[in-house]
């Protein structure tokens, strides 16, 4: 059984920080050397220590000190725990109650005010996430109750995924937290559109969970027309587009990844013949097409973030810019451009600025739609950095 908590250690806010807090941010940044280690919890003070403003998870070394659970003078003990999965895993019965999605975000971090904790549900299976040391620790903590909870919705298994820190390209860390070992390749359904997704290999909890919506919008947008899917990874926006007539051409650095694409047309009876899976760098392909004066109808692109930190900001902004521009290039007259970008750095404004005339080389398009978080990926109004997914429909 695990205990209330354990001993609180006191972290005495300046007044922005202690504001910020009030709003609903969080994150405590760090200010000075560690005073608790990683997944203590913190009673957060006012700077005279007078006030109790909250509770939250300490994270030694990190940059982000503390991630905020509480706001005012509720403990951060197991009810709060068992309260906060119950009321998000009701959120996503709601949203998913027809049954044709089996893939979705049961638990999104920050957003549904489990800070540094995401769960990913692929059928039956849950792929957790930690965001940090702290987190970890303090899920492992309540391990026992993140059980229960999850199997009261259906889930047999559960596995911890912790990305490596240091090397952001190795392989991450997995740890079984309860039930057997989840299988490599898992069936599921967006939509009523079967997917196969590469627990194993994958990147991210194994799907690009947030882009479903997005992927149905192409559906429609691209019924017959002739499609072009840059950074297709798993081929999900291509599958759609097929399913609704189209002829796609989809193409990724990573041939696995078309490996997986392909498994998913046969699952949903397309031939995969008549479609292509290119593997190459995105910015040569499109360099290489317009050479040859090739055109699609519809144009997605959902490049990795260009922006990891705000230091990078204005050289990633360069960088959607030319992109635009080379996907503009092979655009048809009257085509439909999908831009997306997953760096929360970026703002919904600041990425419109990458799209706009000059950046396009053309004086054609309309902004249609802008598209944020899916609905399982909820974020806090006063937590701006979870809204990073920009997907807008130009045409
Ligand atoms: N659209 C996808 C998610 C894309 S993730 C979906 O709906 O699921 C970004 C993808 O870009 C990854 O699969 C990665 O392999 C690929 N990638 C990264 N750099 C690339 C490049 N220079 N050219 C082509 N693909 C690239």
């Amino acid at each position: 059984m695990t205990a209330a908590h354990p001993t609180e250690t006191a972290l005495r806010l300046e007044t922005d920080a202690a504001e910020k807090v009030r709003r609903g941010h969080p994150w405590i940044w760090r200010r000075g050397g560690d005073v608790a280690s990683s997944g203590a919890v913190v009673r957060l003070e006012d700077a005279r220590g007078q006030l109790v403003l909250g509770r939250g998870i300490y994270d030694a070394g990190s940059p982000i000190a503390a991630r905020v659970w509480t706001v005012g003078a509720d403990p951060l003990d197991d009810a709060l725990v068992r309260e906060r999965l119950a009321r998000a895993f009701a959120l996503r019965a709601t949203l998913f109650a027809d049954g044709t999605t089996t893939a979705y975000r049961l638990l999104n971090g920050e957003g549904d005010r489990t800070p540094g904790w995401v769960i990913d549900r692929y059928g039956e299976i849950a792929i957790v996430r930690t965001d940090g040391d702290g987190a970890r620790v303090h899920l492992e903590r309540h391990a026992a109750i993140l059980e229960e909870a999850l199997r009261g919705i259906g889930i047999t298994s559960a596995m911890l995924r912790v990305p490596n820190r240091v090397n952001r390209g190795a392989a991450p860390e997995r740890v079984e937290l309860f039930g057997p070992p989840p299988p490599a390749l898992v069936q599921v359904r967006e939509h009523g559109v079967p997917f196969e997704v590469d627990l194993g290999a994958g990147q991210k909890t194994g799907a690009f969970l947030d882009q479903r919506e997005n992927r149905r919008r192409v559906g429609l947008l691209g019924a017959g027309k002739r499609v072009l899917n840059l950074f297709s990874y798993a081929g999900g926006f291509s599958l759609h587009a097929a399913l609704a007539g189209a002829t796609t051409t989809s193409v990724d650095i990573a041939s696995h990844a078309h490996k997986t694409a392909q498994a998913s047309f046969k699952l949903a009876g397309v031939e995969s013949r008549g479609h292509a899976f290119v593997a190459a760098d995105a910015f040569a392909f499109l360099e290489d097409a317009k050479k040859k004066g090739k055109r699609w109808d519809l144009v997605v692109s959902d490049p990795p973030s260009f922006a990891p930190s705000e230091k990078n900001k204005s050289r990633a902004l360069a960088a959607y810019r030319q992109l635009h521009k080379a996907c503009a290039g092979v655009l048809e007259d009257g085509g439909t451009f999908c831009a997306a970008s997953c760096s929360s750095h970026v703002t919904a404004d600041d990425f419109a600025d990458t799209l706009d005339d000059a950046a396009l080389g053309r004086s054609d398009l309309r902004l249609l739609e802008m598209h944020g978080n899916p609905a399982d990926h909820p974020t806090l109004p006063g937590f701006p950095e979870g809204r990073y997914l920009k997907f807008f429909v130009l045409t």
